[in-house]
This record gives C-alpha cells, sequence and structure tokens, in this order.
C-alpha cells in the first residue's frame, strides 16, 4: 500500500497521532445507509442516495480543524403526511477539534467545535478519531426534530385528521376567517 492509496469508502476513523501533523484530507460519495442513526431518519427509497463529500483534518493557528464540504440532497420523512422531503445538504462547515476548552477563547463565538477528550477513542496506545461519527453528527444537525413539508398535499385529503392540522397551518386558519367574514357579510 503507497502513502497515495486513496480509501473507497470513507473511514470509519483515522489515527490522531499519525495524520495531526501532516493533515488528512478524503473525498468521495457517501449514503446515508452508511451512518446508523441518521439512516433511522431517511426515508426508506432514499437511503442510497449519494452525497458527495470532502473532509480534511488540516491544523492552523495550533487548532486541529475538520473542514467539510458537502454537496447533495438528504431525504426524510415528513411528519406530517409521511412522503418524502428534501433537505439540502450543500453546504462547507468547520469544526475545531480542541484540547480543552481554554482553547475555546482563541476561537470566533460562532464557530462549533467539540473536545478531543470526548470524542477521541484509544486504540493500541494510538489516539483515533472517529470521522464517520463527527461526519454523521454533522449531518443530523440538518435534521429539524419535527421535519415537515410546508404545504403538504396529503392534508387536504386527510379530511379526517384536519382538525389537529388546524392550528398549525395558516391557511386553514385563514379560510376559517374568510367563512366568518362572508357569515357576517
Ligand atoms: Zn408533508
Amino acid at each position: 500500500m503507497t502513502s497515495q492509496a486513496v480509501a473507497k469508502s470513507l473511514p470509519k476513523s483515522i489515527v490522531l497521532d499519525k495524520w495531526e501533523e501532516s493533515g488528512f484530507s478524503w473525498s468521495g460519495d457517501i449514503v446515508p445507509a452508511i451512518f446508523p442513526r441518521l439512516v433511522e431518519l431517511v426515508d426508506a427509497e432514499h437511503q442510497q442516495v449519494v452525497i458527495q463529500l470532502t473532509c480534511e483534518l488540516v491544523k492552523e493557528d495550533n487548532v486541529n480543524w475538520l473542514k467539510m464540504s458537502f454537496v447533495g440532497e438528504l431525504w426524510v420523512c415528513c411528519q406530517r403526511c409521511l412522503q418524502p422531503l428534501m433537505i439540502d445538504v450543500t453546504y462547507d462547515t468547520r469544526l475545531a477539534l480542541l484540547y480543552d476548552e481554554t482553547q475555546s477563547s482563541l476561537l470566533d463565538e460562532e464557530v462549533d467545535y467539540v473536545l478531543l477528550d470526548e470524542v477521541l477513542v484509544t486504540k493500541h496506545h494510538q489516539r483515533v478519531l472517529p470521522l464517520s461519527d463527527l461526519i454523521e453528527d454533522e449531518l443530523l444537525l440538518n435534521v429539524p426534530l419535527s421535519a415537515k413539508h410546508d404545504d403538504c398535499d396529503m392534508v387536504v385529503e386527510q379530511v379526517g385528521e384536519i382538525e389537529e392540522e388546524e392550528a398549525d397551518n395558516p391557511f386553514a386558519a385563514l379560510a376559517v376567517l374568510k367563512d366568518e367574514l362572508k357569515n357576517k357579510g
């Protein structure tokens, strides 16, 4: 194996001791199916939909950064109509990997960080960074707790359930208002 060998699939983890100084990068295609927590939230038909990922471990100003660049879409289930709902995941982000909390004072306030102590695993006396878990954590941030379409077609058809939906459906509220005005006029 040469140092140029590129892993085909996203490495589950990387040895921090080995890559910390030289830097590490991986780019390729990932699918929700490889992430056990994320896949639970993804629509069954869309678990093999490819997202392009470039990730990079770099040291800048004595801080380790995990830079991530995603291009693609996540399809989750709408919590109202249970149909697929698309979440665009085309963006760049970075995560600071800190040795201790005091390092966070070096960062801008809006920068996301994790403490290495909390994520590193020791294997064969080496410090191992769970790369795949960190990527999955990042993708999970894109999925709202209760993902819903702005406007579900199904809601109109599910007459039996419409009462429950009225509370958070501005159009239903508007329709009621219109009816009231009509009755008054
Ligand atoms: Zn919906």
